[in-house]
């Protein structure tokens, strides 16, 4: 007889888009003459980089060709882009890297959610709360989340992020052997200084714990005192694991590639005690289970930090955070509380008293034809919020900050 994993079944059916998709439809429905904007989507809109796509087009010209023809590519990443990436995304920072502690992959979301392959179940996991939900999720697949009760899992510790710590969780008075950190975050859009990550690193170091580090939107980072990466922090290559995206950088939310850092220096431990490299295990891990990012995507990664490519990408970035300062700017001016937007492609809202995070998104839909996401989907202390995104187009954008203006 053939058993299922349990924890499957365990998993809580993610309401939050289903809700936001079915209230859009019947509103839709009641009134088709309205127009609707989504200030809810999580993905970009601008078009890739020429740059990209001349590279790729190359790189398919090269498959077409028997003498270029490549076939299976290595399963960590080409060298050509592991060079690029050490070079661009970490030498200017002072940090060093060997190719074989940088892993490409299909995007941030397999690696975030894989991780754990490497990890052993007994391990306590702290995330915080608001979250990007892969992180629970792909505990709760492992079973290392425990039982659902009363809307908490038993296993997890929550470390609230809200407006009175500037929404960084305060660091812990008990060991938590695995803890994610998410910065510039998702969904608050707010960040974390170098001092307050400084103070993380030293907790992990003292309690040999491990930070999961999700850099997906560094790239949005205007500020030049806020970390783009951990291992800016001395220590860090001891007890963190670092995510990178090209999604939200270069608009590969469709074309999927990103990278993982496991440096050679960070270990764990075993049953026995003994302590254990993890980069070999995600090098076996990866190996085995993972046949490489497509040499196409990797080219067009590639072609991202290319002289025209780096202009072109800080162009749509730049479209976008403009994005966020005209809806910064008008919030402001209609009284809300925000947070986030000015290194990050999120605006967290504080709802008005009157309401919670659903009233607020039910309010903007049926009076003002806006969609946003409710906080609350993404975690308790999310109540009160919600988040707006800044990956429209500008005139959607400028409507329906006009709307607001009037409405609220
Ligand atoms: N990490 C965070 C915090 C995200 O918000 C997302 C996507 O929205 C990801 C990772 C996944 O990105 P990717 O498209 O690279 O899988």
């Amino acid at each position: 007889m053939t058993q299922i994993n349990d924890n499957f079944l365990k998993l809580q059916k993610s309401y939050l888009f289903v809700t936001i998709a079915k209230k859009v439809a019947a509103f839709k429905e009641a009134n088709p003459q309205a127009k609707i904007i989504r200030l809810g989507i999580g993905d970009v809109t601008r078009p890739l980089a020429p740059a990209v796509i001349n590279a790729m087009h190359h790189a398919v010209d090269e498959l077409a060709n028997a003498d270029t023809f490549r076939g299976y590519g290595p399963e960590h990443g080409y060298d050509f882009l592991q060079d690029a990436i050490i070079a661009n995304d970490f030498k200017p920072r002072g940090i060093s890297l060997e190719r074989e502690e940088v892993f490409v992959n299909d995007g941030a979301k397999s690696d975030t959610g894989n991780i754990g392959d490497i990890l052993g179940l007994k391990n306590s996991i702290g995330v915080t709360d608001p979250i990007y939900p892969v992180y629970i999720d792909s505990n709760v697949m492992n079973g290392r989340a425990g039982e659902f009760i009363n809307g908490l899992w038993s296993n997890i510790i929550y470390m609230p992020c809200t407006a009175e710590n500037n929404f960084v969780a305060q660091i812990p008075d008990k060991k938590i052997d695995i803890i994610y950190l998410c910065y510039p975050n998702n969904p608050t859009g707010t960040v974390i200084t170098r001092e307050q990550l400084q103070k993380w690193v030293e907790y992990a170091l003292r309690n040999k714990s491990l930070i999961m580090y999700d850099a997906a939107y560094e790239a949005y980072i205007q500020d030049p005192d806020i970390p783009h990466s951990i291992y800016e922090i001395e220590g860090a290559k001891k007890c963190a694991i670092e995510f990178h995206s090209y999604s939200k950088t270069a608009g590969f939310t469709g074309v999927r590639c990103g990278y993982t850092i496991v440096p050679k220096e960070l270990t764990a431990f075993n049953a026995e005690g003994d302590e254990i490299a993890l980069n070999p295990l995600w090098e076996r891990r990866q190996s085995t289970k993972f046949n490489g990012a497509s040499y196409i995507t990797q080219r067009g990664a590639e072609a991202i930090y290319s002289p025209e490519g780096k202009k072109q990408v800080k162009e749509t970035i730049d479209y976008y955070m403009t994005n966020a300062r005209i809806m910064r700017e008008t919030l402001l001016q209609t009284g809300l509380t925000i947070f986030g937007g000015e290194n990050a492609p999120y605006i967290w809202v504080k709802t008005p008293k009157e309401f919670g995070s659903w009233e607020m998104f039910d309010h903007l839909l049926n009076n003002l034809h806006l969609v946003c996401t409710p906080g609350v989907g993404f975690g308790p202390s999310g109540e009160g919020y919600v988040r707006l995104t800044t990956f429209g187009n500008r005139e959607d954008c400028i409507e329906a900050m006009e709307r607001l203006k009037k409405g609220l």
